[in-house]
């Protein structure tokens, strides 16, 4: 049986005389044979829950079936931005995934972010940082990754099970990027909305930790993937010309050609409807999911057919199930048939 303990980080902040501390819950889970030390980690902006959920299921059955090595599952990294239901934190208006290693004698984010690296990071082999899309916004589940990534985040981007990863740059005091300075290949993943929960994405979240963690042997079982991850950069947002009832005519995942209808805009005022059609081939990577469109904002963004590879890293380590499906749902509905 494995082995589990619930412990608390403090992070103490002192604003002159007053003294105030935030306590960070996890829970170590250390199966009874030798094996690497996964970290899984929520909540690093306060508005994001799919990761809190899913790591809130993914507790009891870890506590049941982690046969090796260790998994530190972090719920909320910054409860005080999870309180307020907002990314950042209030007290000093820092985004924490923009504090990492952190600093102990800077103020309560840079705090939490130092205590994070020492307490988790440095403990750890490997990394999943969850979030999701912001407030208004869905996203098709994606993990992020950087150009020339290492093979390691390449090998957990394929085994999380997403359809694609999109590259970006490196983004100073980000988790997955100042993890890489320890050695703790650490992969960012995106599922869902921000302050919302979906029983679709928090299952693609489920799947994807569980997945990582056969292919690490930390649970019995083969790892499942996909034949091809696709790996795009280009992105371009579709801004409305006017405000109006916002009518969506295509879904997140959908590949679109160009002058495809995407959507339509009821102008309330002026009483005619604009088409938005696509100005090119793309994947549909994001849509708001506001009814009210608003001129001179983004409604929906593709990524750009044009601009896509494939995540060739061979997954080594252990035999893996090839499914050679480019549908993710296909995927889950395997995996939890
Ligand atoms: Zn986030």
């Amino acid at each position: 049986m494995a082995l589990v303990s619930d412990r608390f980080i403090e992070v103490e902040d002192t604003k002159g005389a007053e003294t105030s501390s935030v306590k960070i819950r996890y829970t170590e889970i250390i199966g009874d044979s030798q094996g690497p030390a996964l970290f899984v980690l929520a909540g690093l902006h306060g508005d994001e829950l799919t990761g809190v959920e899913v790591i809130k299921q993914l507790k009891s059955y870890f506590s049941k079936n982690i046969t090796a090595g260790k998994v530190t599952l972090v719920p909320v990294a910054n409860p005080i931005a999870f309180a307020a239901r907002q990314r950042q934190t209030i007290h000093d208006n820092k985004d924490l995934n923009r504090c990492f290693p952190g600093d102990p004698e800077g103020t309560i984010t840079d705090k939490i972010a130092y205590e994070i690296t020492e307490k988790i990071v440095k403990k750890s082999d490997y990394g999943i940082d969850m979030h999701t899309g912001p407030n208004g916004r869905i996203l098709l589940p994606h993990t992020r990754m950087v150009l020339d990534e290492t093979k390691k985040v390449k090998e957990l981007s394929k085994l999380f099970g997403t359809m694609i990863s999109w590259i970006r740059e490196p983004v100073e005091g980000a988790l997955a990027i100042e993890s890489k300075a320890f050695k703790v290949p650490t992969i960012a993943v995106e599922i869902g909305e921000g302050n919302k929960l979906d029983n679709f994405f928090v299952k693609s979240g489920i799947f994807g930790v569980t997945n990582i963690a056969k292919y690490l042997g930390l649970l019995d079982g083969r790892a499942c993937v996909l034949k091809d991850q696709y790996i795009m950069n280009e992105r371009n947002n579709i801004i409305a010309n006017s405000t109006g009832i916002f009518y969506p005519k295509t879904d997140i995942g959908k590949i679109v050609n160009k002058g495809d209808l995407l959507a339509e805009i009821y102008d309330t005022q002026n009483n005619v409807t604009e088409k938005i059609l696509a100005d090119r081939a793309g994947l549909v990577l994001a849509m708001q999911t506001s009814s009210v469109a608003v001129s001179g904002t983004t409604i929906i963004s593709t990524l750009s057919l044009g601009a896509c590879g494939i995540n060739t890293v061979s997954l080594v380590r252990k035999k893996c199930m090839i499914y050679h499906t480019r549908n993710p749902k296909d995927l889950l509905l395997n995996m939890w048939a």
